[in-house]
């Protein structure tokens, strides 16, 4: 494998791995086969850090390599000596630092608040020399957020997208805000029920409650609506990295890895969201190809 290469680097904030097994993503599935891994971070902020130094999401199955023989992708050449393969040695402070010193063409889009370029105590866009933040509804309630239209969601902005990486090598960091909640898309059915249901959730998100199984303050019907509203996002998502793919230039080999920073809790042990602790915000889906 040759270490100079295009990157593609996307995280889809809050994707649980039962929704990525659920949906329909044949454009996800092309770059290589969905494997069920586990995040060190339970949000946002951790899990980036953690990804940038390096360490994706472990796999947690039988056969753990990224791609064949490969066990790891990236390692700090000042961490400790390791029998892993690993494919890519770096030095530097970050990933996103070391290409950034060996002048590729780096660009980062996003995402959720940790990504928001107008707070400049965000340590995550700052990594970057070129960040393009593009949620202009940022710091409103996720309930005020809906519906999200096209040009409020990276992959909603393609064009841009395409016109910043036209030089290679590059490397690409986009983080999908469209999993997490609200969960909605520019396809999506938004009504003042939904609405009020966001709302309501994001309270719960809020309190952190552990109910009792029997006992969750929503429906089966309720929360299956969540559940299939974030799987319809992965599938927008899907449709529009195809895209994306097809219009990024591609005369260097290329790495791509797709995975989610961590899951999100729908009651399943009795909480709702994540940042804390539970098997649904700490199992993440990945997916990660090479192409020559
Ligand atoms: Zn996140």
């Amino acid at each position: 494998m040759n270490k100079e290469c295009n990157i593609r680097f996307v995280t889809l904030d809050a994707c649980r791995y039962d929704s990525a097994v659920r949906a329909n993503t044949p454009n996800l599935d092309f770059i290589g086969p969905l494997r069920k891994s586990e995040t060190a971070g339970s949000f946002t902020y951790p899990a980036h850090h953690t990804f940038f130094i390096g360490n994706l999401p472990r796999i947690i199955e039988d056969n753990s390599d990224y791609l064949p023989g490969i066990s790891q992708i990236w390692r700090s050449s000042e961490a400790r000596g390791t029998a892993k393969s690993v494919l890519i040695p770096f030095e530097g402070s970050s990933i996103v630092d070391y290409y950034q010193k060996k002048e590729y063409n780096v660009h980062g889009f996003g995402g959720v608040g940790f990504f928001n370029t107008n707070n400049e105590n965000n340590s995550l866009p700052q990594l970057f020399k070129n960040f393009h933040f593009l949620d202009s509804s940022a710091g409103l309630n996720p309930d005020q957020k809906l519906p999200r239209v096209e040009n409020t969601l990276p992959l909603g902005n393609l064009d841009l997208i395409v016109e910043t990486l036209d030089r290679e090598p590059y490397f690409l960091f986009i983080n999908s805000p469209e999993t997490h909640i609200p969960y909605d898309v520019p396809t999506s059915k938004v009504n003042s029920k939904y609405t009020e249901l966001i709302s309501r959730l994001y309270d719960e998100q809020n309190k952190k409650v552990k109910y009792e199984a029997g006992n969750l303050p929503f429906t089966k019907e309720e929360i299956e609506l969540l559940k299939a509203n974030q799987i319809a996002a992965l599938e927008w998502i899907d449709g529009k990295l195809g895209q994306l793919f097809e219009k990024l230039p591609s005369t260097y080999p290329t790495l791509t890895i797709v995975c989610a920073d961590h899951g999100e809790e729908f009651g399943d042990n009795g909480r709702f969201g994540h940042a804390h602790v539970d098997e649904s915000v700490m199992t993440v889906p990945i997916w990660v190809g090479y192409t020559e």
